[in-house]
């Protein structure tokens, strides 16, 4: 196959959070020709697992569903979701691409996104779309608006239930479901690409931090917290993991990872004050009776309008105290007990109960571009931007930029002006290119 064989896009986008969605509508608004590569098998990364946002309140999905749609729609975007990027090489002065498209075991071009398979399938699964709190089946369209709506099976959870294969192949209207799937390498080439590939929280702070007594089921982490809280979350209201209860006391540990150089990472993660107050804004909501309590080392409440949403909270009758508490074990009726330093009011070792207790994970970066793409990272892990002040979103490698958390801890605001900015980049990098072309 030569060359020219591949499919050509001006930029590759990798990542389908709100960064890569936002940079790809931008550069495809501009006219030029984008692949979005993604992961999951569905686009929309955080954003569009959260609850609500700060500091407007807004619902997460409502604004995330028009960008998810948009891009989908988009005559010059082309999505490949469910997709591993392998190895990025430079050839002349363009990218090539070569990704894998992982087995789905359903046609995407089959499926209608009807769910007949996800109800006639037997298998119950523990669902982390949901923090792991309720189940999916082995066979699932991820949630409810997932883009593209389309199932896809979980191998290792399918256990062919039914005399003529799965239950699932026999309530299929349009023969979506193959078994004998396989992996599919390909390869894309594009003049330039852009990482936007976000983040996750850190997976093993508490066993560290607090050893066996982090096991405890009603310690959860603040992304848990946000699908207890959303619309369509696993039980449609705010309750205790362990028993289905509704809490009468919640507590909030700030700082969990973050700025912690022994268990957890260096850097502060910037967005975990302002969630943890948004979280506990709807708790109390939700909960007028519960008291809810944020254990903080500082308040950091950086943005516009962040400060008033901090007192807001105070208003709302949140208590704020300074430490940072370890959990110690829990009580016969489910409640979390933490210990710590009472620095602000001079009563030393405290000992506290809490019905649910939510943890302010760091972020992590979600990938590292070791061996896939010739980028540095910088000292915390994420893509090292060469120009951090005058031009945030330019990496070590000619052509290649990167936006969002990819880059390190910010909010959504943040995320999508930086994405702006790095189709403006990518969009003054190609203008260059086809005029040195063209001398
Ligand atoms: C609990 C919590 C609550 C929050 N609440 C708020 C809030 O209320 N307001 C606010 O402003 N901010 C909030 N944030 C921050 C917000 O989540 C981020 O600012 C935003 O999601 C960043 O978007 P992103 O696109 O950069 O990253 P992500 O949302 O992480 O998206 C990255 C995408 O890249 C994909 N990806 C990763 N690696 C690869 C790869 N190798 N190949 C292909 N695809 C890949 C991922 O699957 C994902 O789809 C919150 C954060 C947390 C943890």
């Amino acid at each position: 196959m030569t060359t020219q064989e591949y499919p050509q896009f001006d930029t590759l986008v990798l990542g389908a959070g709100i960064a890569g969605l936002q940079t790809a509508l931008d550069l495809a608004e501009q006219g030029f020709q984008v692949a979005i590569v993604e992961r999951d098998p569905s686009i929309g990364g955080k954003m569009i697992r959260l609850s609500k946002v700060f500091p407007t309140l807004d619902c997460a999905s409502c604004i995330t569903t028009p960008k998810m749609a948009a891009a989908a729609h988009h005559p010059n975007i082309t999505l490949f979701t469910y997709c591993e990027l392998n190895g990025v090489e430079r050839t002349g002065s363009g990218l090539k691409a070569s990704v894998t498209q992982k087995p789905r075991y359903v046609d995407p071009d089959k499926c209608t996104g009807c769910r007949s398979c996800e109800y006639a399938c037997p298998t119950f699964v523990p669902d982390h779309e949901q923090g792991g709190f309720t189940s999916r089946k082995a066979i699932y369209v991820p949630f409810s608006n997932a883009v593209p709506q389309k199932a896809v099976m979980d191998p290792e959870n399918c256990w062919i239930c039914g005399k003529d294969g799965g239950q699932c192949v026999q309530v299929c209207a349009t023969d979506a479901i193959n078994y004998f799937d396989k992996p599919e390498d390909f390869t894309l080439e594009a003049r330039s690409m852009v990482l936007a590939t976000g983040y996750e929280l850190i997976p093993d702070y508490s066993e560290k931090a607090f050893g066996p007594a982090s096991q405890h089921p009603n310690l959860i982490t603040s992304l848990q917290m946000e699908r207890l809280l959303a619309p369509h979350g696993p039980y449609m209201r705010a309750l205790r993991p362990s028993d289905g209860k509704e809490p009468d006391s919640i507590a909030f540990i700030q700082c969990a990872g973050s700025r912690d150089l022994n268990l957890g990472v260096s850097y502060c993660s910037r967005v975990c004050c302002m969630y943890s107050i948004k979280q506990a804004m709807l708790l109390s909501g939700a909960l007028p009776l519960a008291d809810i309590t944020i254990y903080y080392m500082d308040i950091r409440a950086f943005g516009k309008n962040y400060e008033q949403f901090f007192q807001n909270a105070k208003a709302m009758g949140v208590e704020f105290v300074k430490a940072k508490p370890m959990v110690i074990g829990g009580t016969e009726d489910g409640a979390v007990r933490l210990r710590y330093e009472d620095q602000e009011g001079g009563g030393g070792g405290m000992t506290r109960e809490h019905d649910l207790v939510v943890q302010a994970l760091a972020m992590v970066p979600a990938w590292n571009p070791e061996g896939v793409v010739d980028v540095s990272t910088a000292t915390d892990g994420f893509i090292k931007s060469v120009k951090p002040k005058i031009a945030p979103t330019l990496t070590d490698m000619d052509g290649v930029f990167t936006a969002g958390v990819a880059a390190g801890p910010k909010d959504i605001v943040d995320t999508i002006v930086e994405a702006g900015a790095a189709a403006m980049e990518v969009s003054n990098y190609l203008n260059q290119e086809a005029l040195v072309a063209a001398e």
